[in-house]
């Protein structure tokens, strides 16, 4: 990782959070931080990902602004994170996708959308689109299996290896003096503390986003959308599973498991994308990295519109409007796999393995210590 004016200033406030620790037990940053006396940049990239962005710190501080030291680690680390994604991403020269990734998650959305209805449109004949359609394998008059599965297919598959990749340049590249091998218990950790998205807590009490008072909103809407999200990806599987080997094809019923795991998944997704967006409208903008919020308000918005068209499409699938609605559907998923590797959601798997990380090496100092 290269030096940048973010991780120069990390490494000063650092030096600083060091000397003092009153904010020690806020979250696994200080620990971590802790163990080490001199810092390296790529030390900041890795601080960086283990901070939850919680503002705990910047309001317990006395040096945050406007006192003359400045200490700002959920800007300057939010800064360094976007820094970060760009410096591990696969292949490299996608590593311009960071720049003004709102932008650019935007305008792929648009040409996924207008792709999907214009070659189904090329395709299909108006009665086919715009007729209703109903019955088993309904949706595949609109838009046949194999052009479906082959195209999501391929796309999961390259989005997942560069995925994969990123993660581990992360992980190659933050390798200290201090770490050490994976373990179980280390895992066991680590998968804990994303299931429970542990640091948006603070001391249970939670972050503080509009000002020095701790609220819970942040936790509870990530939760909503995280598991949203894994509820919606079980419904996709399950379908899968039903029509490739049992040959039951979609539409499936009210009550069958993929629509009930995929609706409550979505309502959990469009609450959890609403709620996100509100708590990031109404935040203390001053800890905000302002180059990150395009990312930020691109992701959230494609995760709500692919779970709102999702929805939409469960309750007008009977309708001449489920071959629009099919369409639309899948050009936002077409849009979310294209972008999972170049937009804010690598967050979710950097942010996992600097908390891997940091559980080897609590477990390493403590056994050294011991
Ligand atoms: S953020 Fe401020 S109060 Fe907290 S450890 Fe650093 S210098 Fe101390
Ligand atoms: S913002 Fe929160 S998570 Fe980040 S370093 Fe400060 S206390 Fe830790």
């Amino acid at each position: 990782m290269l030096a940048t004016e973010a991780t120069l200033e990390a490494q000063r406030a650092i030096a600083i959070c060091n000397a003092c620790r009153y904010c020690e037990g806020y979250c696994a940053v200080f620990p971590a931080m802790e163990l080490q006396r001199d810092f390296t940049v790529t030390d900041m990239s890795y601080l960086a990902n283990l901070c939850h962005n919680c503002n705990g710190c910047y309001h317990a501080c006395q040096f945050s602004p406007p006192h003359a030291f400045g200490i700002n680690l959920p800007k300057t680390f939010a800064e360094i994170r976007l820094e970060s994604y760009a410096e591990y991403a696969w292949p490299k020269p996608f590593a311009d996708a960071y720049r003004k990734n709102g932008v650019l998650v935007s305008a792929i959305t648009a040409g996924s959308i207008a792709l999907v209805l214009f070659l189904t449109m090329l395709i299909q004949s108006g009665s086919v689109m715009f007729g209703p359609q109903t019955g088993p394998g309904a949706f595949y008059r609109i838009i046949p299996w194999g052009v479906m599965s082959s195209v999501a297919g391929a796309t999961l598959i390259f989005s997942i290896l560069a995925l994969a990749m990123g993660a581990r340049n992360f992980w190659v590249d933050t390798q200290t003096s201090l770490s050490g091998p994976i373990n179980w218990a280390a895992i066991e950790r680590a998968a804990h503390d994303v299931a429970t998205l542990r640091y948006l807590g603070g001391a249970g009490e939670g972050c503080n986003d509009a000002d020095a008072s701790f609220s819970l909103a942040r936790r509870h809407f990530h939760h909503a959308l995280m598991y949203g999200f894994l509820l919606c990806f079980a419904s996709t599987s399950v379908a899968t599973l039903m029509d490739h080997f049992l040959g039951w094809e979609a539409p499936y019923s009210w009550y069958s498991l993929p629509v009930v795991l995929g609706t409550l998944g979505g309502i959990g997704m469009v609450a959890g994308c609403g709620g996100l967006v509100w708590v990031k409208m109404t935040t203390d903008p001053v800890p905000v990295a302002r180059r990150m919020l395009g990312a930020d308000y691109a992701l959230l918005g494609l995760l709500a519109m692919a779970a709102a068209s999702g929805l939409l499409l469960l309750m007008l699938r009977g309708t001449g409007a489920m071959g629009v609605l099919l369409c639309l559907h899948l050009g936002f998923i077409l849009a979310f796999f294209v972008t999972m590797p170049y937009g804010k959601f690598v967050h979710g798997i950097y942010r996992g393995a600097a908390l891997l990380k940091a559980a080897v090496e609590r477990q390493k100092n403590t056994i050294v210590a011991g």
